[in-house]
């Protein structure tokens, strides 16, 4: 093997449109380096013309403080539950605990991975027989693929619930023609370095409206009262985003569209080329469902498969990781209730994310596809 091929393949790594030093750039020359300046101003103006929907976006230090403010903004507070997905990143879950309540479990849907529509109703119908009603509802378009919008937000609706949609992942899909990212009570946005784009940090909050934009702002710069001491009424935060990152941010958005070409391509290209095998399957999109594919993952047939393919793979230099394990099963959420159908803990078993970037070269997915083609001989 010569020194090219074996070259490092990344799961999802960051991937510059070109114009971001330019935005920098302009936050040096003009020493709007801190605090707040016109990039942070553009980049929001830039989400909510891409966004639509009468989206209201503050820009913050991370999708994880967006989820926080989130649940802040919508009354969650010590000893309320919150029923959350339980196949999702820790950082989902994690700022229910920082707020001193407790986090229930939902498991997943066969269809798109996402939170079970059957399984939030039954639970939420049992808790509240237990006296005590969901504060909150977070759903997760889990790598890209939209959840099962209507059914969820008919029941949220039902009970009077409101959600808070997890779309750190989804930036670029759409649910019947509407972008992921509008459809919560508050919506959060993720612009971590392996997201479909990046700030090399960063995040958002989506709100309804302008007042709780405002809200989520005065939260996030240390909740300073309209005076010309430093007068505060209620606890602040550090998480606004700075002027340089959001400079990044700017010249992202000019290739938002085109990554999530390049990332649906990587997908077709997988499909097309492992289709043969009837080890391997792939989560097909729902009728009027858009997926931006962060990632392209893959069932196979087993755990010592997915494991197979897996090992494979690191030994050929290229990494790929299993799905998302779910928090249900996680250490540090032993104790909190779930409600369960078996369809999550199946799909840790077997699931398999295989490299996605934007910046994947054809010889690369050739050299991803020919190691698990020779696996599954
Ligand atoms: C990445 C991610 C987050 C957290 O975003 P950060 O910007 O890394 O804090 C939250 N939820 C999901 C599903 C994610 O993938």
């Amino acid at each position: 093997m010569n020194a090219v091929e074996s070259k490092k393949i990344w799961l999802s790594s960051p991937h510059m449109g070109g114009t971001e030093q330019s935005f920098v750039k302009q936050a040096f020359d003009t020493n709007w380096v801190a605090p707040l300046g016109p990039n942070v101003d553009g980049f929001e103006n830039d989400l909510e013309s891409y966004l639509q929907n009468d989206s209201h976006v503050a820009a913050l230090a991370s999708g994880t403080s967006a989820l926080h403010l989130g649940l802040i903004l919508l009354g969650v507070t010590q000893g309320d539950e919150v029923l959350c997905q339980s196949m999702t990143f820790a950082a989902s879950a994690n700022p229910i605990v920082y707020l001193g309540a407790k986090p229930v479990f939902i498991d997943s849907e066969r269809e798109t991975w996402n939170i079970c529509p059957e399984q939030l109703e039954l639970a939420i119908k049992d808790r509240i027989s237990k006296g005590k009603k969901p504060k909150a509802i977070i759903a997760v378009h889990l790598y890209g693929m939209p959840y099962d919008a209507e059914a969820i937000h008919r029941i949220a609706t039902e009970y009077q619930i409101p959600v808070l949609e997890d779309s750190a992942e989804s930036l670029g899909s759409t649910y019947h023609g509407v972008k992921c990212g509008t459809f919560g009570d508050i919506s959060i946005l993720s612009f971590n370095g392996n997201k479909i784009i990046t700030t090399s940090g960063g995040g958002a909050l989506v709100a309804k409206n302008e007042e709780l934009k405002r809200k989520a702002i005065f939260l996030s710069t240390q909740a300073r009262d309209n005076a010309p001491h430093y007068q505060h009424s209620e606890i602040g935060y550090n998480y606004r985003m700075s002027n340089i990152i959001a400079g990044i941010g700017r010249g992202q958005m000019e290739v938002l569209d085109k990554h999530v070409g390049y990332r649906r391509n990587n997908f077709e290209y997988y499909c097309k080329h492992l289709n043969d095998s009837t080890d391997i399957k792939f989560l097909q999109e729902p009728e009027g469902s858009y997926s931006n594919r962060w990632l392209t993952c893959i069932e196979t047939t087993s755990f010592e498969l997915r494991e197979q393919l897996r090992l494979a793979l690191a030994k050929e230099n290229i990494e790929s990781r299993p799905l998302w394990k779910p928090m249900h099963l996680q250490p540090v959420f032993a104790d909190c209730d779930a409600y369960l159908n078996g369809i999550s803990n199946d799909l840790f078993d077997r699931g398999l994310c295989l490299p996605s970037g934007s910046n994947l070269r054809e010889e690369d997915l050739f050299r991803i596809v020919s190691v698990i083609k020779n696996e599954l001989r």
